[in-house]
Formats: structure tokens, C-alpha cells, sequence
């Protein structure tokens, strides 16, 4: 910091919160790359802000330490290159703010301590993965971790129980996790600008959920989870999605593996004689393969391992709630049996 600014700050704004006994301070925009020393006297602070500086992790420490009443933390946009390790000092520690600074890991041993933070903003860093630490922030109902460099979320995230915003655009993520689907309070997903290939089905299980916004991916259908939810805003634009460009299937019947045809056999069986199902219960293999079975739209036979991917269109009004639906055909995943079911017709689903 350069001594003038030390000078001013010194005599300024901080000996006059001292005098007033002042909650707040902010020191926003002072071209500081340290705090001033003078500020270790302010411990009755809950809310402090420094966003806009140049404040690097060395420029913190260990005047920061000292505030071990804050509440609220605005260290935006400076140069911060991990989370300050004084936050374990900070118990009542509630809203964070560190985007736009060169954060590359998050702590451990620092997540681990921040129990009672609710918001938490990293937008804007190098982070290339959440630990499982995460898992500790149960109070946690807005995390932006936007524009990082993210290859995937850990399972953990299904711990975060009080979650509402999940902000996680702008990274490279291929897929959201299936603990996703734990977050019975999450509302907003905000997912634009990754790398999904897919919609993982079990987001349907997030029941609160009314915005999810997945433009710009890789998606080329949707899951008929999709269906299911009651969103109320849904952005799917730039995606590869499968066209409503329909052409005549040339394919002619299949040739099914020899254990994909035992199994479907064995599952109509059982569905029609219960007392086998003790001797598939002691053949762990068996029972494993057919637990995954799943039914043919077309004629509800079985399949286990071997099926026709397929879609439906749908009209995007059908799934999102009128208010401000978008227009046009969404691609929804179908599964079928076989070539036979695919070319019979009677349907509106087309193999791709
Ligand atoms: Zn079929």
C-alpha cells in the first residue's frame, strides 16, 4: 500500500468508524493491495467491505484476524489467491464475497469452519474443483462458483440440504451430478456455457426447482424426466438438439445378444410367476441386470442392456408454465425394444 493511502485511511475513514462505534465499513475502491493496521482496532465490525482494490492474501493478514465479529465479507474483484485462512476465526460468518480475485483451491480445513455462511460468491476464479469439505456449508442457500474452471461437481454437493441458487455457468462441466437430486429446496439452477452432454434424469427430483437454465451445451435431447417438473423458465437455446426432420427408417429387424434375450424372457416370466423371484434373489448377476430393465414405450415389453434410443417432439409450452414459455418442439429420450416396435407406426417417436 502506498503511504499515502495508508496515511488517509489511517486518519480517515477508520478512526471515524472508530469514533462512531460504526457496524460497517467499506473500503471499496482505494487502490489498497494491503489493510490498513489501524483497522485491527474496529472488532466490533459485522459487515466489511474492500471490493475493487488490489488486496492480495499477504495484504490481509493478520489485520483481517482481528474482526472476528463479521457477518458479511465483500473482498471482490482484488487479488486474493485462496480463501483467508482468519475465516476460521469468524464463527458468525454468513455472507462471502470473494469473486473476481485468482482463487485456484478452496481450503478444507477453511470450508469446514464456514457452518453458518449462507451466501457464498465465487464467480470469477481458477477454481478447478469443489472439495468434498463443501459438504459443511448445510446453511448454504446461494452458491456462485460461475465462470471458474469447473470439470465436475462432487457428490457432496447433496449435503448442501438448504441450497436455493446454484450458480455454476461459464465452467466445463459434462454433467450434474446425481446428489443433485437431494436438493429438495433448490429453485434456480443457472448451468449455461458448459459441456453437458445430457440432462441427468434425477434433476426431476429436485421439486422445487422452477429455473434451469442449460443453453449453450452439448445436449441433443432431453430426458422425459423432463415432462415431470414445473418449471417456470427453462433455456435450452444453443444446443445441438436433434431436428423435427423426419425420414423412412430403413433398418430391418435386429439380432439380440443371446443374454439380453434370456433376460427379457426371464423378466416376463417373473412378472407372471412371482415364486421365481426367490431363485433370482440367490443369483446376484441375474438379479443386478434385471433390476436396470426398463419398458418399451411401443409394446411395454422388456429390455435390459440392449434398446433403441429414440425421441419425441414436444411443444416447449407443455413443459414450461405459460408465463414465458418459449415456442417451438423440444427432443425428448424414448427408449423402445426393437427395430419391430420402432417401424410399427402406431406412435410419434422417431429413432435417431
Ligand atoms: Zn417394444
Amino acid at each position: 500500500m502506498a503511504a499515502n493511502g495508508s496515511t488517509v485511511l489511517d486518519h480517515g475513514v477508520v478512526l471515524r468508524a472508530l469514533r462512531s462505534k460504526t457496524t460497517t465499513l467499506s473500503l471499496d475502491n482505494t487502490k489498497i493491495d494491503a489493510l490498513p493496521p489501524s483497522l485491527t482496532k474496529l472488532t466490533f465490525l459485522t459487515k466489511f467491505s474492500a471490493k475493487n482494490n488490489s488486496l492480495t492474501d499477504h495484504g490481509l493478514s493478520p489485520t483481517l484476524k482481528s474482526l472476528t465479529k463479521l457477518c458479511a465479507i465483500n473482498l471482490g474483484c482484488n487479488k486474493l489467491s485462496c480463501l483467508p485462512v482468519c475465516f476460521m476465526e469468524m464463527p458468525e460468518l454468513q455472507n462471502i464475497h470473494l469473486f473476481s480475485n485468482e482463487i485456484e483451491q478452496l481450503d478444507e480445513d477453511v470450508l469446514e469452519c464456514l457452518t453458518e455462511v449462507i451466501v457464498l460468491n465465487l464467480n470469477g476464479n481458477l477454481i478447478d474443483h469443489l472439495p468434498p469439505a463443501i459438504a459443511s456449508l448445510n446453511n448454504l442457500t446461494t452458491l456462485g462458483i460461475a465462470s471458474n474452471r469447473l470439470k465436475f461437481l462432487p457428490q457432496e454437493i447433496s449435503h448442501l440440504s438448504s441450497l436455493v441458487e446454484l450458480h455454476v455457468e461459464d465452467n466445463q462441466l459434462q454433467h450434474l451430478p446425481s446428489g443433485i437430486s437431494q436438493l429438495k429446496k433448490l429453485t434456480r439452477i443457472y448451468a449455461q456455457k458448459n459441456k453437458l452432454q445430457s440432462l441427468n434424469p434425477l434433476i426431476s427430483c429436485c421439486t422445487s426447482l422452477r429455473v434451469l437454465d442449460i443453453s449453450s451445451n452439448q445436449i441433443q435431447f432431453f430426458p422425459q424426466e423432463l415432462g415431470e417438473m414445473k418449471l417456470r423458465e427453462f433455456h435450452y437455446e444453443l444446443n445441438p438438439l436433434i431436428p423435427f426432420i423426419p425420414i423412412p427408417s430403413s433398418a430391418t429387424e435386429e439380432v439380440l445378444p443371446l443374454k439380453e434375450l434370456i433376460c427379457r424372457r426371464l423378466f416376463t416370466i417373473l412378472e407372471n410367476d412371482s415364486r421365481l423371484e426367490v431363485i433370482v434373489q440367490s443369483l446376484p448377476e441375474v438379479r443386478d441386470a434385471l433390476a436396470q430393465a426398463g419398458k418399451c414405450l411401443v409394446c411395454d415389453g422388456p429390455f435390459v442392456n440392449s434398446w433403441l434410443e429414440c425421441v419425441k417432439f414436444i411443444q416447449a409450452k407443455k413443459i414450461i408454465l405459460p408465463l414465458r414459455s418459449p415456442s417451438g418442439l423440444i427432443p425428448i429420450r424414448i427408449m423402445l425394444c426393437s427395430y419391430k416396435c420402432l417401424n410399427s407406426g402406431d406412435h410419434d417417436y422417431y429413432g435417431i
